[in-house]
């Protein structure tokens, strides 16, 4: 077999947390430890030759390697030290810049250098937003007790909607719009990718409601009970703090949609509708909640991993800590914001809040680039994992 390495491929994956790479010996330990890997497909052990003889286009289209929890079982039994569960967290944050479209942002997203450019492009865009909108002001005691941040961009005499709400609208749903656009382009291209190299027949499909409740919905069942990190072991304490992230995640998108409804479509009808909501409101009680889960979940993964780090388990890496530092500002931002108000201090309130905005617009315009990915493209080749086992595919 005639092999073409990829060598800058080779290049970024030793800098992205595999330097460890050369390391492996093919003794397959790895594949027998993993919980995960499958008797008939298993991993991580190939993966380890592809990723040493450059096979990038090999591996950006396995979905084994989207499969892998990173809970580092293989690592920790690895005799060579080749950290396997790191070479294929660095494959996957290679495939997300792969899939990820504009190339550029996600090209940008995936080091640490440039980290004040990827928070310097959403505080500038909120800040400039904020000198149009003309508000730029700190509101007095009275005021923002009444108001809270419901009047950070200002207010106009147009009842059926708020000024507020039309400037955040106005940054947040061109990022949101991006991230899935982006998305929605990069896990159609790894579909197709996966279906071409397994050969699956493409002239047999399932109806769209066929491929929900065959292959989708199975998938985000055993995502959302978190059956397979369960199998993990050397880490199984990783599920204590994904698993409250993941709820916070749910009841913070539940919250979004309820606000976006009651402010941009209710609220045409009804303008009493708009102003903050009561500390005892559902939805309040909801968003505080999810709130603290948030700060707990990362709180739980940041000293997990750090751990994992100390032992020698896990290198560290600018893609497993910069999932972990946005979701921390988003919480610990939206909670000091929240109790700042509660406090009646509006000035480092205003600040915080700002603060908040940013954290909010980069977990959204970068969802696509960085570890937040796989949330998509991991349920995507669950759903594969299915669907190629199925009649579908075989025929
Ligand atoms: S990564 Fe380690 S356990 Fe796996 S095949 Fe290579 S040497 Fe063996
Ligand atoms: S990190 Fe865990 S899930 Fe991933 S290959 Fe290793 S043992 Fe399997």
């Amino acid at each position: 077999m005639n092999v073409q390495p990829d060598l800058e491929f080779i290049k970024y994956i030793k800098g992205a947390g595999g330097d460890t790479l050369k390391k492996c010996y093919q003794c397959a330990t790895c594949s027998v430890i993993c919980p995960l890997s499958k008797d008939g497909k298993p991993f991580p052990r190939k993966e380890m030759i592809w990723a040493q003889w450059g096979l990038k286009d090999t591996l950006v289209t396995d979905p084994d390697i989207f499969l892998c929890h990173q809970c580092g079982d293989c690592s920790a039994y690895c005799p060579r030290g080749a950290k396997p569960g790191d070479v294929l967290g660095a494959i996957r944050a290679y495939a997300y810049t792969f899939y990820g479209w504009p190339s550029g942002l996600a090209k940008l997203a995936t080091s640490a250098k440039n980290l004040p450019i990827l928070i310097g492009i959403p505080a500038l865009v909120i800040f400039v937003m904020w000198l149009l909108s003309g508000a730029m002001h700190i509101p007095t005691k009275e005021h923002f007790a009444t108001h809270g941040y419901q009047q950070f961009f200002g207010t106009w005499g147009f009842k059926w909607y708020a000024k507020n709400i039309f400037f955040i609208v106005l940054f947040m749903v061109p990022a949101a719009g991006l991230a899935v656009l982006s998305t929605f382009m990069g896990v159609r291209k790894l579909w197709r990718s996966m279906s071409e190299k397994a050969g699956v027949n493409s002239s047999f499909r399932p109806s769209v409601m066929q491929f929900v409740t065959d292959f989708l919905w199975p998938s985000l069942v055993e995502i959302v009970k978190h059956s397979r990190f369960r199998e993990c072991k050397v880490n199984i304490d990783r599920v204590k703090g994904h698993l409250p992230m993941m709820l916070a995640f749910i009841g913070l998108f539940i919250v979004t949609c309820w606000s976006l409804l009651k402010n941009d479509v209710l609220g045409l009808f009804w303008p009493s509708l708009h102003g903050p909501l009561s500390i005892y409101d559902p939805i309040k009680i909801m968003a505080n909640i999810s709130a603290v889960a948030l700060i707990y979940g990362a709180f739980v993964l940041w000293t997990n991993r750090s751990k994992m780090e100390s032992e020698g388990l896990s290198t560290r890496t600018f893609y497993n800590w910069f999932l972990i530092w946005e979701v921390m500002a988003v919480g610990v931002t939206g909670f000091a914001a929240e109790v700042l108000r509660w406090l009646g201090i509006p000035t480092v309130g205003y600040i915080v809040y700002f603060l908040h905005l940013v954290a909010v617009m980069m977990l959204f315009m970068y969802m696509p680039y960085t570890k937040f990915a796989h949330i998509v493209y991991r349920t995507t080749a669950m759903a594969f994992e299915k669907y190629r086992e199925s009649p579908f595919a075989k025929n």
